[in-house]
């Protein structure tokens, strides 16, 4: 906890990290500011507008908003789910997984009983494997308090024995069945996973996060981050776009001010970066940020990223899908969705039609997403948006064909139903949300080397914590927890978490 006096608060970073952090302080009384770079605030929360409808940059499939989910919780604590339209992910079949070898499509139900009764009866040999196997992913997952909300005992340190190993060899370890090995891999795209350096804990919070239920928005991402933005401006704070910090003072082992690309200087008693680590270091040169922890920073391995395709749909043309689709060509590519090879790229992808407000029978839009590591476009490093040239527009054409090319073996006429298409590739993430080479989900967490994945929300400057998916865990249910993990440093261990479940407990009590 920060023992000095502390009224403002300046966040940098309008993602859903600064976004939460800066909700949360805002209820407990400090004058938040927050200063966003883009003209939009929400980073992955961010949506645009192309050919006439609203396509979101980041966040599609949404865990732990089901049932009594943290991020229901903590949106329930804010007072803002009555601002925000959710839709379930069909229960029946939340995630759908298509291999193209065998032409074998799983399409896999809600719920941890479920899960476990779907891939029993496909794979009776492995009964009671499987039961054993996702039995262990669940207790992996409880070994993490904050994710279901619950208050620790530092103290209770100790973990089971596969919590850091790496989630391929858990996997192998309880499942025999080749095939099941890689089918039960499916949700690698969606925590960064890579063999023999994804720990078993990261892997598991994703798998269970999702299989407890999923939910996706009605319009788009963008209401979550209104949503908070309210909170922090109707609690006397601000939140400001436009407002890129490009230059952050030291004096004094203190952050004194940042000044933003508008030349405007920002001061305030206490600073968070809600920021890629490594982009914050690039915003001062000061020597409180040794050179040994800049090299541990910007060495740490980033996760991959991802070439994603945009299409407009002809109207009443393709059938609106309430749930994810997976697709990969083999049971040889579960792990290796961050390797590239310009002749078998992509392994695989996930489609999603979006889901907009009066949804009918037909989807308006689809984005399909398809791992990418940054090196693929590295040669194209140095330039910036809408001038990357010729060769680079022709080289995303191919990639988006070569997606068409297995849409339409999987759906035949895919392309008739096309009225616009665009992508993004991993030069796009990058520049957009200030993210080195385009990380999907930033630092990754590494078996192998557990100290350089490690982000504390502490840094070496007194006045400094940090907050975000880099610190914790990603994604829509992740960075929330660790915007309550950094609000404690500044209010009290457990203040928040405690106030979040006695809402929780008071809307129960209700019904
Ligand atoms: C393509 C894609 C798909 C994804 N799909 C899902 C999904 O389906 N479900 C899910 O749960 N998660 C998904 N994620 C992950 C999720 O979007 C991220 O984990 C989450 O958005 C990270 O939040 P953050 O606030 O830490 O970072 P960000 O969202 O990156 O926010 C950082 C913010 O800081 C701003 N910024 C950067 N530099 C500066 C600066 N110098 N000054 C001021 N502002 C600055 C950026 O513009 C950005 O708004 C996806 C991510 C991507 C990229």
């Amino acid at each position: 906890m920060i023992d000095k006096k502390i009224e403002n608060i300046i966040i940098i970073g309008g993602g859903i990290g600064g976004l939460f952090t800066g909700a949360l302080l805002a209820k407990e009384g400090f004058s938040v500011t927050i200063l966003e770079k883009n003209a939009i605030i929400g980073g992955g929360l961010q949506s645009f507008q192309r050919f006439g409808i609203s396509f979101d940059t980041g966040m599609h499939i949404l865990g732990g908003f089901k049932n009594d989910g943290s991020i229901f919780k903590i949106c329930n604590y804010l007072n803002i789910l009555q601002k925000i339209k959710l839709q379930d992910i069909d229960p029946e079949c939340m995630d759908q997984i298509t291999f193209l070898s065998d032409n074998r499509t799983f399409r896999i139900p809600e719920g941890k009983d479920h899960f476990i009764a779907y891939f029993q009866n496909e794979f009776p040999e492995e009964k009671e494997n499987i039961f054993n196997y996702v039995n262990k992913l669940f207790q992996l997952s409880d070994e993490v308090p904050l994710f279901s909300l619950k208050t620790s005992n530092t103290n209770e340190l100790a973990h089971d024995e596969w919590f850091f190993k790496p989630a391929d060899e858990l996997i192998c370890h309880y499942i025999k069945d080749k095939k099941l090995q890689e089918v039960l891999a499916y949700m690698n795209p969606m925590c960064g996973g890579i063999a023999g350096h994804t720990p078993s804990y990261i892997f598991a919070l994703i798998n269970t996060l999702y299989i407890k239920g999923q939910s996706r928005f009605v319009g788009s991402t963008i209401q979550l981050a209104n949503a908070l933005a309210n909170v922090i401006t109707e609690n006397n704070g601000r939140v400001l776009h436009n407002e890129a910090v490009v230059n952050v003072i030291i004096e004094d082992k203190e952050i004194s001010k940042v000044i933003t690309s508008q030349g405007n200087e920002y001061s305030a008693d206490l600073f968070i970066s809600a920021i890629h680590p490594s982009s914050f270091l690039q915003l001062t040169e000061n020597k409180l940020f040794t050179k040994a922890y800049r090299n541990r920073i910007n060495d740490a391995k980033n996760t991959y990223s991802s070439f994603i395709v945009f299409i407009k749909f002809k109207p009443n043309s393709f059938k609106y899908i309430n749930h994810p689709c997976y697709l990969q060509k083999d049971y040889s590519k579960s792990w290796k969705h961050g390797e590239y090879d310009e002749h078998n790229w992509p392994h695989g992808f996930i489609y999603l039609t979006p889901c907009v407000e009066n949804q009918g029978e037909y989807a308006s839009s689809m984005e399909i997403l398809a791992m990418m590591p940054f090196s693929s476009c590295e040669k194209w490093k140095n330039t910036s948006v809408e001038n990357r040239g010729k060769e680079y527009k022709n080289w995303k054409k191919k990639h988006i064909h070569k997606i068409l090319d297995i849409m339409n073996a999987v759906y035949p006429d895919f392309e008739n139903h096309i009225e616009g298409i665009f992508s993004s590739s991993p030069l796009t993430i990058r520049d957009f949300y200030n993210v080195p080479e385009g990380a999907l989900y930033g630092i990754a967490k590494d078996s192998q080397d557990l100290h350089s994945g490690f982000i504390s929300i502490h840094t070496k400057a007194t006045n400094l914590l940090q907050t975000g998916q880099n610190v914790y865990l990603h994604g829509c249910c992740g960075v929330p927890l660790t915007a309550i993990n950094t609000a404690e440093v500044i209010v009290g261990k457990d203040i928040i978490v405690n106030k979040i479940n006695k809402a929780f407990e008071n809307i129960a009590s209700k019904e």
